[in-house]
């Protein structure tokens, strides 16, 4: 498994999204930060580069040579993509040594996910993003193609037609999709039949997906779709009292913080059994 070294490049962005956790963070970091921070790669090849809206940094070029001369053999950029309509920008962001993009969207209606950027217009052009990032190798005849991840944050907006979501960026041939539970205000129970229904829909359509922030114990069956077990959790988790019991103790980070401040404890059922134990156990050992 892949373990990258996460950097935060400032919470600047050109879309203003309802649930986003990085947009309060108070100061964006200097080129110098970000170069000091990649020094200390504690042994990693890996970097990703999370925010706010990377691409919108005049410094964007400098900041992937800094990655590229600390050693980094790939780098990771999530992103909204909508910088990237422009071909050229995604052109030099691809030959700078950046192959992978986790483009983050809401709905594949205009409507909604404009509603929950809060700007119009910001489909159209992440998706024009996802187009160019897919026909550079054509268009370009270079030696290797861009890697699309597609971050779909769940939400109140959206959770019922999230297995839609998934299947209409399908076209665009995507790589894979994450399905990350951002709206600490949704009732997770509410959303999870549509969550199991959207991974059994990609799968079914040969894209690989994962979830975050959605624990273990009520994945059950889908297991193996938990990110949690291939890559440390993104943000603070927490376990109930109760985790001690349940047969995924060893391998869970629990739930996240943000929502269990707003539902608590109550929709985690501690596992007694599970065939799936073992091979969950191999997967958490990789990531050493
Ligand atoms: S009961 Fe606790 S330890 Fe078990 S899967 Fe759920 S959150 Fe994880």
């Amino acid at each position: 498994m892949i373990t990258y070294k996460r950097i935060f490049v400032g919470s600047r962005c050109n879309n203003s999204c309802l649930y986003c956790n990085e947009k309060n963070r108070s100061r964006d970091p200097e080129l110098s930060d970000i170069v000091a921070q990649m020094a200390h790669n504690g042994g990693l090849d890996s970097v990703e580069l999370y925010g706010g809206e990377l691409t919108l940094r005049r410094d964007l070029f400098s900041i992937l040579d800094a990655a590229r001369n600390q050693g980094f053999k790939r780098i990771k950029i999530v992103t909204n993509a909508r910088a990237l309509a422009d071909i050229n920008a995604a052109v030099k962001t691809v030959e700078s040594g950046c192959y992978f993009f986790e483009v983050k969207v809401h709905h594949y209606q205009p409507g909604i996910h404009d509603y929950v950027t809060q700007v119009s217009g910001s489909l159209q052009q992440t998706v024009e993003g996802i187009r160019n990032l897919r026909r550079i190798d054509t268009l370009y005849q270079t030696p290797f193609s861009a890697f699309i991840g597609l971050r779909i944050s769940i939400s109140r907006q959206n959770y019922k037609d999230i297995g839609n979501v998934g299947l209409a960026f399908i076209p665009y041939k995507i790589d894979r999709i994450i399905l990350s539970f951002d709206d600490s205000e949704l009732e997770m129970s509410k959303a999870l039949p549509h969550i199991h229904d959207a991974v059994n829909l990609c799968t079914l359509n040969r894209v690989w997906i994962l979830t975050q922030r959605i624990p273990l114990c009520v994945m059950m069956g889908l297991e193996h779709h938990v990110s949690e077990i291939y890559h440390e959790p993104d943000g603070d988790y927490k376990k109930s009292k109760n985790c001690k019991k349940c047969f995924y103790d060893e391998v869970c980070p629990g739930m996240s913080t943000r929502y269990l401040d707003n539902f608590g404890f109550s929709e985690l059922k501690p596992i007694s059994e599970s065939r799936h134990i073992e091979d969950i156990r191999s997967l958490c050992n990789e990531q050493d």
